[in-house]
């Protein structure tokens, strides 16, 4: 059969157009076939699931959705290993990234990966927890493991961890990636200053173990480092005995500057608490009622007569651990140190819980919130770090301005030092030694144009960081390099450098969008 120069022609036109459509499909799809294939015929003893990976494109922060092609439930840190290197080898052209789930409590997709490899963390089962007792107890505990859980492992031995987050349904990996910080990090540090050694799988799936001593640099860029660095599968986490109640302090104060300067004293001395942190509220009434279903107050006549109107009010929250033998003594202390504040007097409220309903105090919450369909919303949080230079400055902008309601979540303020934190960590902080943490834990109404809704409430915290002020963002999000760059300042060619070693294509937690993979087409 002979074609004419014409039909050769169209033949010609044709067969280009389907190798640019055949191109553009491949780049679209971001998966050239044959990827499941290879993936579903790794020796691996967990599993691919390419059907139901819906869940692993959904978060806390219920605004971003990426759906992943596959979601691998690992039996072993091996079968992440065996994951990651087979990724590496195929190299840039292939397109396909990782992200490690924990318990995908992140607030912007950082935990997703489009058209990528989603490892639900969880399902690592790692060694069984082993707690380790003696002068310095530690526990070793997979990257997948809830703090919850090694909280109930721990207190078996009469041991917990030092340093918390506020909410304990969070995994390992999730909040090493980022800091964990909480009410006792001014002493103890972040739960990244109380780590002693990690097993890792870095971009080029090689698995290694680090600490200060061995493979150093990658220890201390995985502590804090976003995931970019490599996987966490086993963490050594410090220990100290667990007490086994908490005297639970609440006091008001009307003016910030008085509420801020006692906070800093409480950090600064050698505290007699174990926890300090504080709240806003702003327009908030019949407050003090609330509390009364957990909290006495100390004058229950003057604390009846107490009336917030309306006004900006600030809460310094204390905790005091304690074993009921101890209570006399404990009492006195607390009782003295509270005398050298300056809140509102008849304002103090306290309590006392067991240990354990007390770190977990914001489950109740959550299960308040779900039972009443208000924990599947969207969640525009927002976390700051700010010098305390800047703490007043940005509390008169921000508080009864720029906000004039805490009516769509709680806002958090607390200070830290600075000096409880390892500066060789991959976390970016202010450059004062004392800062404060500020979390704006605000809900949105789902479709809801109002106050309530999500746009309303992402323009007050465009606002919010309009001021300035030197903040850093904690759990940070940011949508170009020119923005990573400046929230990393002088640390960036470091950071840039680590992930250079450690993942160099760009494989690991593409969905903080700090790096893209490189892509091999040149058309
Ligand atoms: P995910 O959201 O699943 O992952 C977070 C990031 O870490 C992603 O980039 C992911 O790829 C990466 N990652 C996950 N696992 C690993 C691993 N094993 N190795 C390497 N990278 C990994 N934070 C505080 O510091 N203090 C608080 O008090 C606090 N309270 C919170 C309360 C609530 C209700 C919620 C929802 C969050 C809170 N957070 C707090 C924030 C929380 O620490 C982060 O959102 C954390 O990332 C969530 O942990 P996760 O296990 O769900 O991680």
């Amino acid at each position: 059969m002979s074609f004419s120069p014409q039909q050769k022609m169209n033949f010609l036109r044709c067969s280009i157009v389907l190798f640019l459509i055949y191109i553009a499909l491949k780049i679209s799809l971001c998966v050239p076939p044959g990827i499941p294939s290879s993936l579903k015929a790794l020796p691996i003893a967990g599993h691919f699931d390419f059907e139901h990976v819906h869940h692993a494109a959904k978060d806390f922060g219920n605004t971003y959705s990426f759906l992943p092609l596959a979601v691998l439930h690992p039996k072993s840190a091996s079968d992440i290993a065996t994951t990651v290197k087979h990724i590496w080898h195929m190299g840039p052209g292939s397109r396909l990234t990782v992200a490690a789930r924990g318990h995908g409590h992140s607030l912007q997709g950082q935990a997703q990966a489009h058209r990528g490899v989603v490892i639900n963390m969880e399902s690592l089962p790692g060694s069984k927890m082993q707690v380790h007792t003696g002068n310095f107890p530690y526990v070793d505990v997979s990257g997948g493991d809830l703090w919850i859980n090694i909280l109930h492992e721990t207190l078996k031995h009469g041991l917990a961890p030092k340093s918390w987050t506020d909410y304990l349904h969070l995994t390992v990996g999730g909040t090493l990636s980022n800091a964990g910080i909480s009410g006792q990090a001014f002493r103890h540090g972040p739960q990244i200053s109380n780590v002693h050694q990690l097993e890792v799988v870095t971009g080029k799936g090689e698995v290694m173990r680090c600490s200060e001593k061995q493979n150093s640099d990658l220890f201390y860029s995985v502590l804090g480092g976003l995931g970019q660095f490599g996987i966490i599968t086993r963490a050594r986490i410090l220990l100290e005995p667990a007490p086994k109640m908490v005297k639970w302090i609440r006091v008001l104060y009307t003016d910030f500057a008085t509420f801020a300067r006692d906070q800093e004293r409480l950090i600064s001395v050698k505290s007699r608490f174990d926890y300090i942190e504080g709240f806003v509220m702003i327009n908030r009434t019949g407050l003090l009622n609330n509390w009364r279903s957990s909290f006495n107050p100390k004058d229950p006549v003057q604390a009846s007569q107490f009336k917030s109107d309306g006004r900006t009010l600030f809460c310094l929250e204390l905790a005091k651990y304690f074993n009921p033998e101890e209570i006399a003594v404990v009492n006195e202390e607390v009782t003295s140190s509270l005398s050298q504040l300056n809140h509102i007097p008849s304002t103090l409220f306290q309590s006392e819980v067991p240990y354990i309903e007390f770190l977990d105090r914001v489950h109740i919450s959550e299960i308040k919130l779900r039972s009443e369909g208000l924990w599947e919303v969207p969640h525009p949080w927002l976390n700051l770090l700010i010098p305390r230079s800047k703490i007043h400055s940005f509390a008169q902008q921000v508080f009864g301005n720029i906000l004039t309601n805490t009516s769509n979540g709680p806002i958090l303020i607390y200070p830290v030092n600075k000096s409880k934190w390892d500066n060789r960590t991959s976390a970016v902080l202010p450059e004062e030694d004392v800062f404060y943490l500020v979390a704006f834990l605000t809900s949105a109404v789902p479709c809801s144009r109002g106050s309530d809704g999500i746009e309303h409430i992402l323009s007050l915290n465009r606002r919010i960081l309009e001021g300035g002020f030197g903040v850093k963002q904690y759990l940070p999000h940011y949508s170009t390099k020119g923005e990573w760059r400046s929230h990393f300042g002088p640390q960036w060619e470091a950071f840039v450098q680590r992930k250079s070693t450690y993942d160099p294509l760009a494989i690991l937690a593409p969905g903080q969008r700090i790096f893209q993979k490189a892509t091999p087409f040149s058309l």
